[in-house]
């Protein structure tokens, strides 16, 4: 500030007259220096106004403390106001525009009159000044945020942040400031009447701070709507464009060719009328939006799935039993029993079309023709097949899919499985029903139910679609490696086929039949080029498979196949035939090597036989004995069961010890180890007490075990011995490894009906009650004393 001004400014400070009129205002402050105009509407105070102008031009410009109270005469106003000269009086349309400019604060000390306007008795106040570090240090960071605010403030000019930096005092530096800012009345009374610069700055700082906040918050939220705006915006001018450019180049298609082309395909599309009505809308929604947007995909691909899904497409069907029975015998080796159900259940279908029959569950190990079987209907009676797995699946939502709002939703299995088979009346089959899992996500057997249910599968919802989809001519076929897991409610829909697996010789002529002659087609060789030696075969088998299925059988001649097609492929002429010395050559060393009379010839092993959802297998119990005290050690993934037997096993032995001709007292100065080796497969159920007691006994008496024996049963601890499960699938895999006798139960003596005559003949039984009989049988042991007659109240055990 200049000098003089200063000087002019203080002369009229000290002028001031002890009274003065009082110009009340509603929302403004004036500041000491400061020039501001107010609007003045009150006739009394305009007339004031005027006489002040004609006399010294002062006045006092005071707050009115409550707007809010306009009724109020005279306005009660604040006790610390502005006395001002008036520069200048300017009427307009809407009042007069009387300019003031600040000279002083002063305190007004009494009213001392009030009509026609308030005069008061008034004393001016004074500035407390500071100086020193501390307010220069308020000083800059005023005007830092000051110069922030102007920034940041589209209405504020540039130059007021120089104008301020030419303040240099404290207390008028705040003043101006605040008089610049539009900022809420009652703070910048605040500001007015704050004596003390330092307060005055301390305030000012504080009320930038929270203007500056209020501004930034103020400009994210405006640039976040101006994004919006601009992007809509320029989308839309963009798209204008577009247009304006088609029509001028005379293209003048409306939509782009996308859409044009689903709407083509919708239209010659067959599409029942709920799922066309559902589409068009969809369509036309899809139409306004924008290619670029999330939207559009979601929307897309739900169009896509209605348009591929086959509503209304079917395949006639044409069931000729004679020809259904040419096809089943095509593709498959013996199976009578099976056949003969399936051609009866499509006699049944072909005679009554309505009738909706049981659905067709097989039941087997894998590789017993479940699939294949499925294909060949299928293919007997001209339709479509489609294979779903339902293994591992958990949740609800793999069956009837996710609801299009969750990002990447699809339809469940089902419905994918529909567009895979382009028509609504496949063969449908459903891999694993007893794999289906359970928890939180909600049960999917239920849904499985609902699909299967001919009551309520014409209108299956997936949750995807939201539409229904008529599923009552798909004809549904389960398959399932065991029966025990199939959830009750869906068991009871099905009618089950057992497919037990294969015997040596039943795989034999498969292989020959059918195996090797698809491989060998399958990879581009002719039948006349490669043969097989029938003893090769019977080593692939033997010594390469291990399974109740044909999985690995074909696979390994696949293998094989492959190795000449590439020695053809090479140049080799001629015939290839594949002896038993190739097969090692092809396939390298066997992977079931082992003799089993060598393993067994040691005492303290024997051969049990264990069921197994992949149709059974033959189980080694290995017992040891090493100094120590007293301690039975089990292992081999065994569970509780199991281990129950074992302990029994032993318990038996020692009370048996005396006729037995055991050390008595072999158990307290060793330690007893039981391990049943191969695998990771965790073993449990009762059924193998019977071999675990023999491998002990085995031990003890130092007495091996007859060779190509296996036995099963469960023992009780008076050593009768208990029917056991799965007698069908132990015999086969027993005869697959090359058992020749097996000691059973006597209770399980019926189930050996069901097993084939050839290997009825090729096995020696022995049914047996009580353990005497099996420790005889195996071991040649005689039990010194009289035998205990065998007791009468032999309880019958189911399933093990
Ligand atoms: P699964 O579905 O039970 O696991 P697959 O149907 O896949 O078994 O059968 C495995 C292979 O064995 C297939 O190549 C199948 O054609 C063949 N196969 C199974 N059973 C027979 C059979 N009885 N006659 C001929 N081939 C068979």
């Amino acid at each position: 500030m200049e000098h003089e001004e200063v000087k002019e400014m203080e002369e009229k400070e000290q002028k001031l007259p002890e009274v003065l009129p009082i110009l009340p205002v509603r929302d403004s402050v004036i500041f000491p220096r400061m020039v501001i105009p107010l609007m003045v509407r009150d006739k009394e105070h305009l007339k004031m106004v005027d006489q002040v102008l004609q006399a010294d031009r002062l006045l006092v410009v005071a707050m009115i403390k409550d707007p809010e109270a306009t009724d109020k005469q005279p306005p009660e106003v604040h006790r610390v106001g502005t006395a001002g000269v008036v520069l200048k009086l300017t009427k307009t349309e809407e009042g007069t525009i009387v300019v003031v400019q600040g000279v002083s604060r002063v305190r007004i000390e009494e009213i001392l009159s009030t009509e026609p306007y308030q005069v008061a008795r008034i004393t001016p106040l004074q500035d407390v000044e500071h100086t020193g570090k501390e307010i220069e240090a308020m000083m800059t960071s005023t005007w830092g945020l000051f110069k922030e605010i102007v920034d940041l403030s589209p209405h504020l000019p540039s130059e007021l942040v120089q104008l301020s930096r030419n303040v240099d005092q404290p207390g008028p530096l705040a003043d101006m400031i605040i008089s610049t800012l539009n900022m809420e009345r009652n703070k910048k009374q605040e500001i007015l009447e704050l004596l003390d610069v330092k307060e005055r700055l301390k305030k000012l700082i504080l009320f930038l701070n929270e203007e500056l906040e209020l501004q930034k918050m103020g400009k994210r939220i405006q640039e976040q709507v101006k994004k919006g705006i601009d992007k809509s915006q320029r989308e839309y001018y963009l798209r204008e464009q577009l247009k304006a450019i088609q029509k001028e180049l005379g293209i003048d298609k409306e939509e782009p060719p996308e859409i044009q082309s689903i709407k083509e395909r919708l239209e010659k599309k067959a599409l029942p009328d709920a799922v066309r009505q559902v589409a068009e809308k969809e369509l036309e929604r899809l139409s306004k939006m924008s290619p670029m947007s999330p939207e559009y995909t979601v929307s897309r691909t739900y169009l896509d799935w209605i348009l591929d899904l086959p509503w209304l497409e079917s395949t006639e069907d044409t069931i000729d039993i004679q020809h259904a029975k040419k096809v089943l015998d095509k593709h498959h080796y013996n199976l009578e029993k099976v056949k003969n159900r399936i051609l009866e259940y499509l006699a049944v279908r072909k005679l009554n079309p309505e009738h909706k029959g049981p659905i067709l569950c097989f039941v087997g190990p894998p590789g017993t023709g479940k699939t294949s079987l499925g294909r060949a209907i299928a293919e007997a009676i001209g339709r479509k097949f489609v294979r779903i797995s339902l293994g591992g699946v958990r949740d609800e939502a793999e069956i009837r899919g996710h609801r299009r709002t969750y990002v990447g939703a699809l339809p469940g299995r089902i419905i994918q499985g529909l567009k895979k088979a382009k028509s609504n009346n496949p063969v449908f089959m459903l891999d694993e029903v007893d794999k289906l899992g359970m928890d939180f996500r909600g049960d999917p057997s239920s849904a499985l139910l609902e699909v299967l249910d001919p009551e309520q599968n014409y209108s299956f919802s997936d949750h995807y679609l939201e539409l229904e989809f008529d599923l009552s001519k798909v004809m549904f076929i389960t398959t399932a490696n065991q029966l025990d897991p199939i959830p009750a409610p869906l068991r009871d829909r099905m009618e089950i086929l057992e497919l037990v697996g294969y015997t040596e010789d039943e795989k034999l002529q498969i292989a020959t039949k059918f195996l090797i002659p698809r491989q060998i087609s399958e990879h581009g060789l002719k039948r006349s080029q490669v043969a097989f030696r029938k003893a090769a075969l019977r080593k692939i088998i033997r010594e390469y498979t291990r399974e109740a299925g044909l999985r690995n059988l074909e696979r390994e001649i696949g293998a094989i196949c492959r190795a000449i097609a590439r020695e053809v492929a090479e140049g080799k002429k001629g015939r290839f035939v594949v002896t038993e010395k190739e097969v090692e050559q092809y396939l390298g060393k066997p992977k079931y090597t082992y003799d089993m009379a060598e393993r067994t010839s040691v005492p303290g092993i024997a051969v049990g036989l264990a069921w197994t959802p992949t149709g059974g297998d033959i189980l080694f119990v290995e017992a040891t004995m090493m100094p120590g005290e007293k301690s039975l050690v089990l292992t081999g993934q065994l569970g509780d069961v199991m281990k129950e037997s074992a302990q029994a096993a032993l318990s038996y032995l020692r009370s048996r010890a005396h006729e037995l001709g055991i050390d008595p007292d072999f158990y307290k100065k060793n330690d007893i180890h039981i391990h049943v080796p191969a695998g990771a497969i965790p073993k449990d159920g009762p059924s193998a007490g019977v071999t675990m007691l023999t491998a002990l006994a085995s031990l003890l008496t130092r007495k091996s075990v007859k060779p190509r024996l296996a036995m099963t049963g469960e023992v009780t601890l008076r050593g009768i011995v208990l029917p056991v499960g799965g007698i069908k699938e132990k015999v086969l895999a027993a005869s697959r490894s090359g058992i020749k006798e097996i000691i059973l139960p006597k209770d399980n003596q019926k189930d050996l009906d069901e097993i084939p005559e050839k290997i009825r003949k090729q096995i020696k039984f022995h049914p047996v009650s009580r353990m005497e009989e099996v420790l005889e049988i195996a071991l040649g042991l005689n039990h010194k004393k009289a035998r205990t007659k065998p007791s009468s109240n032999k309880k019958k055990r189911s399933k093990s």
